[in-house]
């Protein structure tokens, strides 16, 4: 699937309806953070992914907001290649991995089923709601950082990281519940252990930067319900 070459012209996405505009907008993203704080990540790939956060940030509401911004959709044409060569080379994460067997399961795009899932990821990578120090944090607060993101400590700024993305989402009209993608509260739960299970066996989860436990995947899966418990 690796080309020789690639041509990026943005003309061929014109046409592409704002809502397909925005998942996959978010799959870009989503590239880019895990391909960032992947266990495989090194100079280059660092640099792809930082350049592709960059233009995601500054372009991605643009392209959604107004298809025909051609400016805007070329940005995010690159962006998508960039995060592609930052992946590529150091891989992807459990966001991924989660992502696949959700999609799977309840036919949910790959983009949105990332999205919805990204800050979760982020929060359980970064120990957010848990005592400790955690690698991958302080990989977030240098993404924050670069965007302009900044509180008194490390996880604060991943806090101020994870408030942004959500802000984004809502921007570009993307639920941030399951329920809100016509998915059926008890039959999500009934699915959770299988998810989790195949999240965890998936290729995306060798290069996380935590390594989760069934249980853990279980409990992020469950935050995307009403309340999360
Ligand atoms: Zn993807």
């Amino acid at each position: 699937m690796v080309p020789d070459a690639a041509f990026l012209d943005p003309r061929f996405t014109v046409s592409v309806p704002p809502h397909i505009t925005a998942d996959t907008g978010m799959d870009v993203l989503t590239h880019a953070l895990e391909a960032y704080v992947s266990t495989n990540a090194g100079d280059f790939t660092d640099a792809c992914a930082e350049k592709a956060v960059r233009l995601v940030w500054s372009y991605l509401a643009r392209t959604v907001e107004e298809g025909s911004d051609m400016e805007a959709r070329t940005h995010m044409h690159n962006a998508s290649c960039l995060a592609g060569v930052a992946f590529n080379g150091a891989s992807l994460g459990l966001c991924h991995s989660m992502a696949h067997a959700l999609g799977a399961r309840f036919h949910i795009p790959h983009g949105r089923s990332n999205a919805i899932l990204l800050h979760h990821v982020i929060s359980y990578n970064a120990g957010l709601e848990e005592a400790g120090d955690f690698a991958a944090c302080s990989r977030y607060v240098a993404i924050a950082n670069m965007l302009g993101i900044a509180a008194g400590t490390e996880k604060a700024t991943v806090h101020g990281l994870v408030r942004h993305i959500k802000n984004l989402m809502s921007k570009i009209k993307i639920p941030q519940q399951i329920t809100d993608l016509n998915v059926d509260k008890d039959e999500f739960e009934q699915a959770v252990r299988e998810m989790a299970e195949k999240a965890l066996k998936d290729n995306c989860t060798l290069t996380n930067p935590r390594v989760p436990t069934v249980e853990e995947i279980e409990t992020i899966y469950r935050k995307l319900c009403k309340g999360g418990y």
